[in-house]
């Protein structure tokens, strides 16, 4: 199906946002369609943090509007986003590492004992590796399952729309390429859509449907991810700040 037909779960819209008062983020339009992967791509500095915590409603809106299954973030606390269906995998994953891995798991859940049972089963399937490492402090996994634990964290919640911030940051390229595809199967599985930051620009965009490259806080490419991961030219140039559209 073409993603015009779908639903849109995200509809951002000539977004500025920034901190204290200051845009780094500028003009930004962009949108996430139900069962859709969509990679935010760019150079270190772009914009594309501060444009997840923004969604989250953890930064203010300086400009434009910004929509999460149809509702205005900016009417709501970050904490009515998330049980809206919104999960977010942060950079730093912020699990509790004292906690065990179970306890970090339960800290996710969210909605009714039915709907919790289940997000809790798709979960464990994705990432059975979790499973014997149940009663472990989080704080003595291995960098990739902490990783992990902080998606199946997510998961958990059941999400509809689903914002991952580098999950591959300090990980080999090898459990990288092992991970990602997980989230596409939770896109074509459970019919959320993902918004994927990701410094390894080929590794996303064999796992999207779409992207945006950021550069100074503004998109400067956007297109179909098969169709951007030939155009290296294009990438290239994008990231460094001179593409030509
Ligand atoms: P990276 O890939 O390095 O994480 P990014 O694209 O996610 O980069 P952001 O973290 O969103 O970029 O940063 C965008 C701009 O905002 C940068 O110029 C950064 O220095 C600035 N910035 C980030 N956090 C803050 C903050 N807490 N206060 C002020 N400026 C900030």
């Amino acid at each position: 199906m073409s993603p015009g037909r779908r639903d849109v779960l995200l509809n951002i819209d000539g977004l500025s946002t920034g901190y204290g008062g200051v845009a780094v983020v500028r003009g930004l339009d962009l949108t996430v369609h139900a069962g859709e992967v969509v990679a935010l791509l760019g150079p270190n500095g772009a914009g594309k943090t501060t444009t997840l915590l923004t969604i989250s409603g953890l930064l203010p809106i300086l400009g434009g509007a910004i929509t999460v299954f149809g509702e205005s973030v900016a009417a709501m606390a970050p904490y009515q986003i998330a049980h809206s269906g919104l999960a977010h995998v942060v950079e730093d994953r912020s699990l509790f590492f004292d906690l065990t891995v179970q306890e970090n798991l339960r800290l996710g859940l969210n909605g009714d004992r039915a709907g919790r049972a289940k997000a809790y089963e798709r979960a464990m399937e994705m990432f059975p590796a979790l499973q014997p490492l149940m009663s472990r402090q989080a704080g003595l996994l291995s960098g990739g399952e902490q990783q992990m634990l902080a998606m199946a964290r997510a998961l958990v919640s059941g999400p509809r729309l689903l914002l991952v911030d580098e999950m591959s940051l300090g990980l080999a390229p090898i459990i990288v390429q092992r991970l990602l595809p997980i989230v596409r199967k939770v896109a074509d599985e459970t019919g959320a859509g993902v918004l994927l930051v990701e410094q390894h620009v080929h590794m996303a965009l064999t796992v999207a449907d779409r992207a945006y490259v950021m550069s100074h806080g503004e998109v400067v490419l956007t297109g179909d991810a098969q169709k951007l991961a030939k155009r290296r030219d294009l990438l290239e140039a994008s990231y460094l700040g001179s593409a030509s559209l």
